[in-house]
């Protein structure tokens, strides 16, 4: 089976690793490959390095570096760089970047800057963390640079801030106006990434932020198009539990994009590709409609098992779904 899934940071991450158990406890799935479409909003440049965050959560948390409590950067992290940085009064300071996680940064942007493309870097780091053994293809959603802005209004008036300057160090406080996506009317997707959607068996999204993650993605020319016209069905688990979202500031990006804090606002968002929809047994109210099928199910990923259910119950959605049989 061929799974393609879209994916942000550490809610995208830690689904795909349970997908990775279920496949692995199911004889019937032997051979699955997955292909990762990732989210390369978040990406920003920091003291001259290139940053990938959502890329690097996946990287980590499928390769068994990741930092469990945080959910993204590096287990066993020290912060000497960063001090070192602090002490020359280099900014930023409220992001928070380890040493381990400089390498990263460092190798991707020394190959960026030799001239590979951003899925050839994402591909020799993803060997390194052995994503090939687990039958996993990480891609970024572009080789285009692509930022989101968010423009707010503060004491300084109304002005864009870097995503990261607003998630991390604003906590998404100061209330968003609207995203603003640089470079995204030029970005073309990555090679592999359409081909990925159309060639699956079955397309997932994951419970990943349905506005800056997932919907940067579908914001790539020709994305949303090609899920349209899948023949593989496609099946999506909520960000959200009972209107609000597990952690994360889904909400507050919802009320930027005028969209209802709940899970039918979400799947309203993917209403002209989306199949399946797995809801929190506390959403159970919310019916299937139209061409959309919803079940409800704990949807609370408290362990690699409880998260490897969801995705079972994901997979077994799309077969009952399947858009053309086989
Ligand atoms: P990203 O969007 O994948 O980069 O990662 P975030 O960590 O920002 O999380 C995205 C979304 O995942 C948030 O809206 C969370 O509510 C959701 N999320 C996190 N943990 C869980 C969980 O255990 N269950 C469900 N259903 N959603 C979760
Ligand atoms: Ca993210």
């Amino acid at each position: 089976m061929h799974i393609t899934a879209l994916a942000g940071g550490v809610g995208g991450a830690r689904f795909l690793r349970g997908l990775l158990a279920h496949v692995d406890r199911t004889p019937e799935l032997a051979g699955t490959h997955v292909t990762v479409i990732g989210n390369t909003g978040d990406d920003i440049t920091l003291f001259g390095l290139r940053v990938s965050p959502d890329l690097d959560t996946v990287l980590y948390t499928l390769g068994g570096g990741i930092h469990e409590g945080q959910g993204w950067g590096r287990a066993d992290e020290t912060h000497s760089v960063q001090g070192e940085l602090a002490a020359y009064g280099v900014e930023p300071q409220w992001f928070g970047l380890g040493d381990k996680d400089f390498g990263t940064h460092v190798a991707r942007s020394l190959w960026l800057g030799q001239g590979q493309s951003l899925s050839e870097v994402t591909a020799r780091l993803a060997s390194r963390w052995g994503l090939p053994e687990l039958g996993v293809t990480l891609l970024p959603m572009s080789d285009t640079p692509v930022e989101t802005h968010v423009v707010i209004e503060d004491e300084q008036g109304q002005r864009a801030v870097h995503f990261q300057e607003w998630w991390v160090r604003m906590q998404a406080e100061v209330p968003a106006q609207r995203f603003v996506v640089a470079g995204m009317d030029r970005a073309t997707p990555a090679p592999g990434v359409l081909d990925a959607i159309r060639t699956a068996d079955l397309v997932l999204l994951p419970p990943s932020n349905p506005v800056v993650s997932i919907g940067i993605i579908l914001g790539v020319p020709g994305v949303r198009d090609a899920l349209r016209g899948s023949r593989a069905p496609v099946v999506g688990v909520s960000p959200l539990i009972s209107g609000a979202p597990v952690r994360g500031h889904a909400d507050a990006c919802l009320e930027a994009i005028g969209v209802e804090s709940s899970a039918g606002g979400v799947a309203g968002l993917y209403a002209d590709f989306l199949d399946g929809w797995l809801v929190a047994k506390e959403d159970a109210d919310l019916q299937s409609s139209g061409r959309l099928t919803v079940e409800a199910r704990p949807l609370l990923m408290s362990s690699i098992e409880a998260t490897a259910d969801i995705a079972g119950a994901a997979i077994d959605l799309g077969r009952r779904l399947a858009r053309t049989t086989g």
